[in-house]
């Protein structure tokens, strides 16, 4: 009998019931105890929902993180929170996010107003945990209550509980040392309180624990792999079976090391890692649970059922018990219930699968497998009818789409001339004073903005006069921009509600849910948009705001415009052909934007690339192909425009070093980038790369309401000035201005455009 079992479950909620609750306690409007009691309401909910699963996760919920979680586990909360006596799930909140709910008495001076943990992305998700801080002093010491109450829920429900926790070695890789210490040197610390924690598990009656170590698909030196040895080695007499679970990716050279570590069971992802199966059950002992992760946990689409059960059946055979089947990672990554979706286009939601309805997929394989295809002949006809209909429907294929791509030349992607010589003729047009001063894209989203745009969307307020609102904020941007004396202005982006959905809804190819949220961090989500077609763009998408924006000043008005990387990386992906591919499509449909407003007279374009970083594969040695397309994919866009043409982009990170030459290949006129919070460390990229073209260093952290000063933003500029020539350098703050308000946006940038003239008069007559 083939076993089925789920990796973890989305925690937020199908309508983001999690984040409505944790917003109302951390704002004082519901106690700690109305909290407590929703989270127990939310997890027999979920429960409920993975009825008929031979394992349901236990311990997958976390009311903030659960990375954050087994920090509390392991009794590795930062100092500045640890002479906190109040209540454990306050200081929990403190640490997340810097202070806990308005109502939580402040217990200790030493914790009101801590620094929140840093946050960054969970491998190559969206999701974003907080990350453990480790110093050489660390010390670990067990808190298994929340596992054992959940775990005690559960078997009160009779829940078939598999406890979720995160091995040892990949929560040591995920943290970060805070003095210069070796963190991976706290293993022999770390270890016996792990085999604490298994054997208060075995004792609650526990069976099978899934022992997350998702670092098994990254590239691993010598050391961490040693690391694997010694800690499952040190876990190997524990009471419980061991399913070590890995996901995301191939496991690939690590392939020996995880198949062989003493465990009484793996989980592989079958989907991302589909080429390690083969070569796992040529060796796989005799002993061991093989848990295949066969249905896509990262993505929307239905399962082609019948082809999955192809290549099972003969698995089935061989490993019979051995066989668990279960979605590839946890379904953290996929919203909850397709059902729930009133609106979307009924052929699209027919290819759909949200989290239960993965699950529902799931045991239909289990059927198969153990009974025969008969018993779910009426489903397998019903999935096969599905995928038949979207491999063929004219709105997935559109000719004249893949027509344009198989077209694409070199040429479309080169400028006509170098940098060099587009820079002169964009200067004598331009005429831009040394140290040009600009801004990222958007001004502040005032809650005026966000009211017109949500009664425009229900039909309380008709398109004429939410377009005259529209313009009225973008009339005012422009006042403002003039009042200020900076030198390129943008229009405000008052009528994007988002950067990618913007864009989305006025292609081609993309369809949108109601409530297909996913957790980006904490009660944040976000509704990626689903690509689903051949994309193409209908009419032009910004020309008309653009064109009115720029009818109001004399000064270069920049046209702002997401690029197909970052359409790509923000939105839930077709998975019927390479990723390279949806985005060359998405990269035509810009160019085509970028040469109407080019035609409309706009003189320089921005093409934003917030999220290319972030598409980089897990192993470093995939990384060049990935560049390769996503550099052609942005420069297909720029490549059809005159010399005289500013193009400029932007991007959201300052971890340049690896792949500032990819960068520099884009070839865009002007780059902004994100560095200011880390003090200009973007130019320890420049150390030994001349970086060739504009470049403005975000001078400001935009994320704070904290107003520069002049002198501070001098003294960065000079910074950057002594790596990289002045006549290429602008000055801009370092993302855009969206959640800002205007009290705090017209004192910085005034403080901005006044360095900027400082340095015009200081560096700038050295420099020529
Ligand atoms: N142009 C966008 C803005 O200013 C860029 C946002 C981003 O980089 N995430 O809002
Ligand atoms: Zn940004």
């Amino acid at each position: 009998m083939t076993k089925i079992h789920n990796l973890g479950f989305p925690r937020i909620g199908a309508k983001r019931e999690l984040k409505f609750a944790l917003e109302s306690y951390w704002n004082g409007e519901s106690s700690r105890n109305e909290l407590e009691t929703f989270g127990k309401q939310l997890r027999r909910r979920h429960w409920q929902a993975q009825s008929g699963l031979d394992w349901v996760p236990v311990g997958d919920f976390a009311f903030y993180d659960q990375v954050l979680d087994m920090s509390f586990t392991l009794g590795n909360l930062p100092e500045r929170v640890r002479d906190f006596h109040g209540d454990a799930l306050d200081n929990y909140f403190r640490v997340a996010r810097g202070r806990s709910a308005q109502s939580a008495p402040e217990a200790a001076a030493c914790c009101s107003g801590v620094a929140a943990g840093e946050m960054t992305k969970w491998f190559d998700t969206n999701y974003h945990y907080i990350v453990p801080e480790f110093t050489a002093a660390t010390e670990f010491k067990l808190d298994a209550s929340r596992l054992l109450e959940q775990l005690a829920e559960a078997k009160a429900q009779g829940i078939a509980a598999k406890p979720v926790i995160i091995g040892p070695v990949t929560y040591l890789w995920l943290g970060k040392a805070k003095d210069d210490s070796y963190k991976l040197a706290l293993l022999p610390k770390l270890l016996p309180v792990y085999a604490e924690l298994l054997e208060a598990l075995a004792n609650a009656g526990v069976e099978w624990v899934q022992i997350d170590e998702p670092i098994l698909v990254t590239e691993l030196d010598a050391v961490w792999q040693n690391a694997f040895h010694t800690a499952y080695q040190h876990l190997s007499d524990c009471q419980v079976k061991l399913l070590l679970a890995t996901y995301f990716g191939q496991l690939a050279e690590n392939l020996g090391l995880a198949a062989n570590l003493p465990v009484a069971g793996l989980h592989v992802d079958a989907i991302n890692g589909r080429d390690d199966v083969e070569a796992l059950i040529a060796q796989w002992p005799a002993d061991k649970v093989l848990s295949l992760g066969v249905i896509n946990g990262r993505n929307i689409w239905k399962t082609d059922l019948n082809a999955v059960l192809d290549s099972l059946e003969p698995i089935a055979q061989q490993l019979g018990e051995r066989l668990w089947l279960a979605p590839s990672c946890s379904l953290l990554h996929v919203p909850v219930d397709l059902d729930n979706e009133q609106k979307l286009d009924a052929e699209i939601k027919s290819w759909l699968a949200f989290a239960k309805q993965k699950l529902g997929e799931l045991r239909v394989l289990a059927t198969a497998l153990n009974q025969g295809r008969d018993a779910v002949k009426a489903e397998l006809d019903a999935n096969r009818a599905a995928i038949e209909a979207r491999r063929n429907s004219a709105r997935v294929n559109n000719p004249a789409v893949k027509a344009a791509l198989a077209d694409i030349t070199p040429q479309l992607a080169r400028r006509k001339s170098s940098y060099a010589e587009r820079a002169l003729k964009q200067a004598a047009l331009l005429k831009l004073p040394k140290f040009p001063t600009t801004t990222i894209g958007s001004f502040p989203q005032t809650s005026e903005i966000r009211l017109a745009r949500s009664q425009f969307k229900s039909g309380k307020l008709d398109e004429a006069s939410y377009k005259d609102a529209m313009r009225g904020e973008i009339s005012r941007c422009v006042r403002e921009q003039e009042a200020l004396g900076l030198d390129v202005f943008v229009h405000g982006e008052a009528e994007r509600n988002d950067m990618v959905e913007y864009f989305g809804e006025q292609l081609d190819g993309y369809a949108f849910s109601q409530a297909g949220w996913v957790q980006s961090y904490g009660s944040r989500c976000v509704k990626p948009p689903i690509l689903f077609g051949d994309i193409s763009r209908p009419r032009p998408m910004t020309v008309e705001w653009i064109g009115y924006a720029q009818s109001l000043t004399d000064k270069p008005m920049k046209g702002m415009l997401t690029g197909p990387v970052t359409i790509l990386n923000w939105s839930f992906v077709r998975d019927d052909q390479p990723r390279s591919v949806t985005c060359k499509q998405l990269a035509l449909a810009i160019r085509a934007e970028v040469l109407d407003l080019e035609k409309a007279g706009i003189g320089v374009i921005q093409i934003d690339e917030a999220a290319l970083r972030e598409g980089l594969p897990l192993r470093q040695s995939q990384w060049q192909a990935y560049l390769d397309w996503a550099v052609e994919s942005f420069r297909i866009t720029t490549g059809g425009v005159a010399d005289e043409t500013q193009i400029h982009t932007h991007m959201c990170y300052s971890e340049f070093n690896d792949i500032i030459a990819a960068i520099a290949d884009m070839d865009a006129d002007a780059i902004t980038i994100e560095t200011s919070r880390s003090d200009m460390e973007l130019l320890d990229a420049f150390e030994h790369f001349n970086y060739p073209n504009g470049i403005g260093p975000g001078v400001y952290d935009i994320h704070s309401p904290n107003i520069p000063s002049e002198q501070h933003i001098v003294a960065l500029m000079c910074k950057a000035a002594e790596r990289i020539p002045a006549e290429q350098l602008w000055v801009n703050p370092d993302c855009g201005l969206k959640t800002r308000q205007w009290h705090e946006v017209i004192p910085a940038l005034t403080q901005m455009v006044a360095a900027a003239k400082t340095l015009r008069t200081t560096l700038g007559r050295s420099a020529t």
